[in-house]
């Protein structure tokens, strides 16, 4: 075993999304940077996560919109998705899960890459233990930015599951060929995205869900909608399902899922999206006062809370405020602009919306569920606004109804609701579900996040015919 001290302004750990934008930040503010990845530069997010979910749902959403109007429709006619290109392109957008690429656009940058597991030592300071077992010490003049990620949790109480070897994000988004049969479970944004991938692509899937609906976290009507939508595809869809024991025999060949009730059903291969924990297990947080294995509590400027010295960041899904790519490149951003300015001696601007605060976490993040039909939500829901005090009111549309959307498909289903501070009289929270309503999000997240007065948003006119026409209904709901 080797050690050498490396002294940088800066050392980020991890190269995801959140590890990389917040890298980017500090050398464009003329800070050293090194940052230290245990796996893929790119992260969760371009390998096993987003890039390869979207990549295997846009070919679905391709053909639903062939086969949502007459014409295209009978061009496409009964076919179905041909599993291999899709497999193929889904390969080409994880670039075969090699990181090449992302590593030339950190050496472009000017971010230094030390690639092994790193762990903090003690006050601004990181050893790296590489895959060989040598050992480097880094240590930093300036920060510290834990952007460690997270990573899937499966229940602890199933018994055989974990001999069963459950696919888990990893093996749902990077599987080399269409299971014949998939269960999935868990109800949240992975299970319907993922169910809904893999039965376009030819699996028989049955969906359980413990609760009593989809997508809990969303207006309700997201999750009904979306449930209807996967039943249309052909998913068994199974509301209020425990799975109580798991068995795979030798470890290979199907496996057989025991239900609350008794029944038992078989698969070939059993996804588990049942929530994520934070990869702060072995990452020395020990070293420095904190309790290993937690979420990084932070306050908005994302600087660790209850770590001396403000020195240590976390951002990105580690610090749970929101687990959304977006969401956490936007704090590497503010976690960037704090290093900086701390570094310069400039004052920080804390306030709510100022240059070093995530506020836009704490608004609601934009997300998008990429099903069909899509769901595109930012901001409050009702339910939440109501827990939060807000006196608020409700304006429905069914996106159907609009010029745009019965342009869009010939029997378009679609949704919007949003929900409107009667006090302050600006939107608080929207909620879209249709096709094609995941780029109708940015303009609900800037009224939302801009906290445009009801009275302005009136004159920002949407073109004719989109679905974005919807807006003038929902707004005249809100004034009237
Ligand atoms: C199936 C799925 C689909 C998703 N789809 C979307 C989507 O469409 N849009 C969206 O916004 N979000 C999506 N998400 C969420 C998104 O993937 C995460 O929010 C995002 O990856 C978080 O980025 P991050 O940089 O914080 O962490 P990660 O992407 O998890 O990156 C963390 C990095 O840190 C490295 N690391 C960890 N520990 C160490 C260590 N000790 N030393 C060195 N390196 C270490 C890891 O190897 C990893 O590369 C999806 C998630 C899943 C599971």
């Amino acid at each position: 075993m080797t050690s050498t001290a490396e002294e940088y302004d800066v050392i980020v750990l991890g190269a995801g999304p959140t590890g990389e934008n917040v890298a980017d930040r500090t050398v464009a503010a003329g800070l050293r940077t090194v940052i230290v990845e245990a796996e893929l530069v790119g992260g969760e997010c371009s390998y096993w996560a987003c890039m390869p979910s979207k990549a295997l749902l846009r070919p679905v959403a391709a053909l639903a919109d062939a086969r949502a109007v007459a014409g295209s429709r009978e061009a496409v006619g009964d076919g179905r998705l041909d599993a291999a290109a899709v497999l193929a392109r889904r390969d080409s957008f994880t670039s075969g899960w090699n990181d090449d690429g992302q590593v030339r656009w950190l050496r472009d940058t000017g971010i230094e890459l030390v690639r092994g597991h790193g762990r903090l030592a003690g006050e601004r300071t990181v050893t790296v233990e590489a895959e060989d077992g040598s050992e480097r010490m880094l240590t930093a003049r300036h920060a510290v930015v834990v952007c460690t990620g997270s990573r899937p949790v499966l229940p602890a109480h199933v018994p055989g599951l974990a001999d069963a070897h459950p696919w888990t994000n990893r093996e749902a988004t990077g599987a080399p060929a269409v299971p014949g049969r998939l269960a999935v479970v868990g109800g949240g944004v992975v299970g319907v995205e993922m169910a809904a991938a893999w039965r376009a692509l030819g699996s028989e899937v049955v969906l359980l869900v413990r609760g009593d609906g989809l997508l809990p976290r969303m207006e309700p009507f997201a999750g009904e909608l979306v449930a209807e939508g996967l039943r249309d595809a052909g998913v068994d869809v199974r509301f209020g399902t425990e799975v109580t024991a798991v068995e795979r025999a030798d470890g290979s060949g199907p496996v057989a899922l025991t239900l609350g009730g008794g029944e038992r059903l078989t698969a070939d291969e059993v996804l588990y999206a049942t929530g994520r924990a934070p990869r702060t297990a072995d990452i020395g947080l020990e070293q420095v006062g904190l309790k290993p294995g937690g979420w990084l509590d932070v306050d908005d400027s994302c600087t660790v809370l209850g770590v001396d010295g403000e020195w240590l960041y976390a951002a990105g899904d580690v610090n749970h405020r929101a687990l959304l790519t977006h969401q956490g490149k936007y704090q590497a951003r503010i976690a960037g602009a704090t290093i900086a300015a701390r570094t310069q001696g400039r004052p920080l601007d804390t306030a709510r919306w100022g240059a070093h605060a995530a506020s836009a976490d704490l608004a609601g993040a934009p997300q998008v569920v990429f099903t069909q039909p899509e769901v595109a939500a930012v901001g409050l829901t009702l339910a939440a606004a109501e827990e939060a005090g807000l006196r608020v009111k409700t304006v429905d549309h069914d996106l159907g109804a609009v010029a745009g959307a019965s342009l869009y498909g010939d029997d378009y289903r679609g949704r919007a609701r949003v929900v409107f501070d009667l006090d302050r009289r600006v939107l608080v929270g929207a909620c879209l579900v249709g096709p094609g309503v995941a780029e109708l999000l940015h303009s609900a997240t800037v009224a939302v996040v801009g906290e445009v007065p009801i009275d302005r948003l009136w004159h920002a006119v949407p073109a004719y015919p989109t679905i974005s026409e919807v807006w003038l209904r929902l707004l005249e709901g809100c004034r009237g």
